[in-house]
C-alpha cells in the first residue's frame, strides 16, 4: 500500500490548530510541510516557528521539505522545531554527502529532492546516503498544480536504480497527486504520495 503524506499547504490556515489535530485519528503517514523562501522557488509558505507550534498537537511523523536555496544554514532550526526527516533540493545544495550525513547526525531522516526538469541518473550515486528520494511531480512552488505525466516513467527509473543497487531507499512523489493518478503512481514503485 502506498503511503500517504498530506501537506500542510492544504490546510485551512485560519484552523491550523484544527485541522493539524484531524490528521491524528487518519490513516496519514506523515504531515508533509513545504518550506519555501521566495528565491529558489517564486513563493514563501512558512517557517520553522509555525512547524515548532504545531509539534505538539500532531502525532504523525513531520516530514519538512526545504524549497529554500540556503538548506545548510537551517537544518538545526528545522531539527529543533521537530522534524523527523528533511529534505533538500539537489538544485540547491553544493555538497550533496555532507549536508546527508549532517541531518543523519542529528538523529533524522534525510532526502534529496529533484525538479521535472532534473534526470534521476544525476543523483543516483547518492541514493546509498539518502533514506528517501523526493521526486517532484510539478514545478516546485505552488499547491494545487496538475501532475507532470513523464513522472511516472521517473519514478519507475528511480525504482529501478533503488533495487538493483539493493538499497532500501523509499521513494517519495510531490506534486498533483489524485485519486485518478495515485495507482500508476504506486504501480511505478512510489512508496509516500504528498
Ligand atoms: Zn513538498
Amino acid at each position: 500500500m502506498i503511503k500517504i503524506a498530506p501537506s500542510l499547504l492544504a490546510a485551512d490556515f485560519t484552523k491550523l490548530g484544527k485541522e493539524v489535530e484531524s490528521l491524528n485519528s487518519t490513516q496519514a503517514y506523515m504531515l508533509h510541510l513545504d518550506i519555501m523562501d521566495g528565491i529558489f522557488v517564486p513563493n514563501i509558505s512558512f517557517g520553522y516557528d509555525i512547524v515548532k507550534q504545531i509539534r505538539p498537537i500532531s502525532s504523525l511523523i513531520f516530514d519538512v521539505h526545504l524549497m529554500i536555496s540556503n538548506a545548510p544554514n537551517y537544518i538545526d532550526k528545522f531539527a529543533d522545531a521537530g522534524a523527523n526527516s528533511i529534505t533538500v533540493h539537489y538544485e540547491a545544495v553544493d555538497n550533496i554527502p555532507a549536508i546527508l550525513s549532517y541531518i543523519r547526525s542529528k538523529g533524522i531522516s534525510a532526502a534529496i529532492s529533484v525538479k521535472p526538469a532534473t534526470p534521476i541518473e544525476e543523483i543516483a550515486e547518492y541514493l546509498p546516503l539518502m533514506d528517501m528520494l523526493l521526486i517532484m511531480s510539478v514545478e516546485p512552488g505552488f499547491g494545487g498544480q496538475k501532475y507532470i505525466p513523464s513522472s511516472t516513467e521517473k519514478i519507475a527509473l528511480a525504482k529501478n536504480l533503488i533495487s538493483s543497487k539493493g538499497l532500501r531507499t523509499s521513494i517519495q512523489v510531490d506534486g498533483g497527486v489524485n485519486a485518478a493518478n495515485i495507482a500508476s503512481v504506486y504501480k511505478a514503485g512510489a512508496d509516500i504520495a504528498v
